[in-house]
């Protein structure tokens, strides 16, 4: 089975349609970017392709199982915009927490450093930067060792230097054959990131391929 597989993804909010009838397939080891502008539909597909919101219509599989029992068997990471750390807690005891409750206390150390993270392990999360933030949800996320990592905006209120750091981390990890699924509304992050590019707009894949091929339909 394909790490996913969107067939017919349908919701709509009232009168809005915030996704209307989105068909994908991403194969394993992929780097997919989900671009397109403000309520273009992203983290709508984004939630539904972890479960977390139900589609009026269609369904996601996540290697050919439902989204949740994907992300209780560990193969999925999500790091959404959500998702508050605790001020009064370090990094460390921030992600020793989650790794706790995924009974994965051995990973504090890797994801540490998986994430850039390991000179911040004693840091109070109150005193990071955005990006530093940014970075403690990418461990969380790589906690179960995912097979396939999905980011919402990941770069969101980082500047230039923390999503280079950023990337660079991703990268790594992406490296070792994990699937990619990050949405973005910059062309720029995707054309650097992604293997492959869906251009969504007004809840709709408008194109889907090489970033040459998007450029020319953007
Ligand atoms: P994007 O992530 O591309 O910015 P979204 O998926 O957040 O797009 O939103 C798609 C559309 O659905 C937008 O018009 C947005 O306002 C609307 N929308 C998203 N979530 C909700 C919600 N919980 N209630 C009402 N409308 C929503
Ligand atoms: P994004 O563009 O990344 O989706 P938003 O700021 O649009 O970010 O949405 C943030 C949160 O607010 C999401 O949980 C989304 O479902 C919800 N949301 C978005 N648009 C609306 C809306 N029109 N009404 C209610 N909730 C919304």
């Amino acid at each position: 089975a394909p790490a996913v597989r969107l067939t017919g993804l349908e919701k709509r909010y009232g009168s809005t349609v915030a996704v209307a009838g989105v068909d994908l397939e991403i194969a394993t080891g992929e780097v997919l970017a989900l671009l397109g502008p403000n309520g273009a539909g992203k983290s709508t597909t984004i939630d539904m392709m972890l479960g977390l919101i139900a589609p009026d219509a269609g369904q996601a599989r996540l290697f050919g199982r439902s989204p949740r029992e994907a992300v209780v068997a560990g193969q999925v990471g999500a790091m959404l915009q959500t998702g508050a750390l605790r001020d009064g807690l370090t990094v460390g005891e921030t992600v020793a927490e989650i790794a706790a409750l995924h009974r994965r206390p051995g990973r504090v150390p890797e994801v540490l450093a998986e994430a850039g993270l390991t000179e911040l392990a004693g840091r109070r999360c109150a005193k990071l930067s955005g990006g530093e933030k940014q970075r403690v949800r990418f461990a969380i996320a790589l906690i179960s060792r995912p097979e396939l990592i999905v980011l919402d905006e990941p770069t969101a209120g980082m500047d230039v230097e923390a999503r280079r750091e950023f990337w660079a981390a991703m990268r790594a990890y992406s490296d070792t054959g994990r699937t990619v699924v990050f949405a973005t509304h910059y062309l720029e992050e995707a054309q650097s990131f992604a293997d492959r590019v869906v251009l969504l707009r007004q809840g709709r894949v408008v194109a889907d391929g090489t970033v040459a091929q998007i450029r020319a339909a953007a």
